[in-house]
């Protein structure tokens, strides 16, 4: 198959994407699928550090990053209305002041898809709660890929990995953005080169589409913060 710009092949093109959960066509997330999504922003925590995920990571989700990330579809984000608003609605409620930072793409991984999936995401989140995105967080190492390891195997392979250059000037506090949190070690990571940068400088939380559960014990079925009708 032809490749354009090492990533849209020439079916992309020409065929209209099947949904991103079922496969069928035409839509890159049909409204069955769309409306099996429950989105529902909860508390998470992870090593102390506090955040908001808004959704389990399950078969739908999976399907659903699996074509944002493996078949470029980031048309997907904008179908994710819902999960974008309410996202954004916690963010602006529990963090009103702070500014959004996402979590890198590995040199890898950027080679491959030619954009940061979850930063065209956080872009989205982040408009929509009317917070400003910084940047400056690289990876100045490129680390293993970590889907194999465990809690402490991902602490030492992220280990000083990340480096913070703040904006000239800048005082606000930091909420940290990726697609999915499991262990929770690429933002734990992310928060120790964000302190380290500065003595001002501080993490108050992270923001995540999906949250993997834990498989022991059971991760707060009953702490849902914000519903989707929630005002
Ligand atoms: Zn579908």
């Amino acid at each position: 198959m032809a490749k354009l710009g090492g990533m849209v092949s020439v079916a992309d093109l020409l065929l209209p994407a099947p949904c991103a959960i079922c496969a069928r066509l035409p839509r890159v997330l049909c409204p069955d699928c769309s409306a099996a999504l429950r989105w529902q922003v909860r508390r998470v925590e992870r090593a102390g550090l506090r955040g908001l995920a808004a959704h389990d990571y399950d078969a739908a989700i999976s399907a659903t990053l699996a074509s944002v990330k493996e078949r470029g579809q980031t048309a997907v984000w904008a179908r994710l209305t819902e999960a974008v608003q309410v996202m954004a609605r916690a963010l602006r409620e529990t963090w009103p002041d702070a500014a959004v930072l996402c979590m890198p793409s590995s040199k890898a991984a950027m080679a491959r898809r030619g954009v940061n999936p979850a930063l065209l995401l956080c872009k989205r989140v982040a408009r929509a709660a009317g917070l400003p995105m910084i940047g400056g967080l690289n990876l100045v190492r490129q680390p293993r890929d970590q889907a194999a390891l465990g809690l402490e195997g991902r602490a030492a392979n992220l280990r000083d990995s990340m480096r913070f250059d703040p904006p000239r000037g800048f005082d606000r506090e930091v909420i940290l953005f990726d697609d999915v949190v499991t262990t929770g070690a690429t933002l734990l990571e992310a928060r120790r080169a964000v302190e380290a940068a500065g003595a001002g400088l501080r993490v108050s939380g992270f923001c995540v589409l999906a949250e993997t559960l834990r498989k022991s014990p059971p991760s707060h079925p009953n702490e849902s913060m914000f519903s989707p009708q929630a005002t």
